[in-house]
C-alpha cells in the first residue's frame, strides 16, 4: 500500500519532470540574439555560459536558457 501511494506520486511526479527537461533541452540547443552584435548566435558551453559564435563574446545567463 505504502509503495502504491509512493508509486503514483512518482509516475505524476515524473511526467512533469520529463516535460520539464525537454523543454530545458530545446531551450539549451536553441539560439539565441547577442546582445552585443544582434546576431543570432549565442550558444550555450557550459551551464550558464554563452558564447557567441559571431562576436566571440562570453556571457554569464542562465544555466539552460539565455537572459539578456
Ligand atoms: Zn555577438
Amino acid at each position: 500500500m505504502k509503495s502504491k501511494s509512493a508509486g503514483q506520486f512518482g509516475s505524476k511526479y515524473g511526467k512533469k519532470i520529463r516535460d520539464k527537461i525537454i523543454e530545458v533541452k530545446r531551450k539549451s540547443k536553441k539560439k539565441y540574439m547577442c546582445p552585443a552584435c544582434s546576431r543570432r548566435a549565442v550558444r550555450r558551453v557550459a551551464a550558464g555560459v554563452w558564447i557567441c559564435k559571431k562576436c566571440g563574446k562570453k556571457f554569464a545567463s542562465g544555466a539552460f536558457e539565455f537572459r539578456e
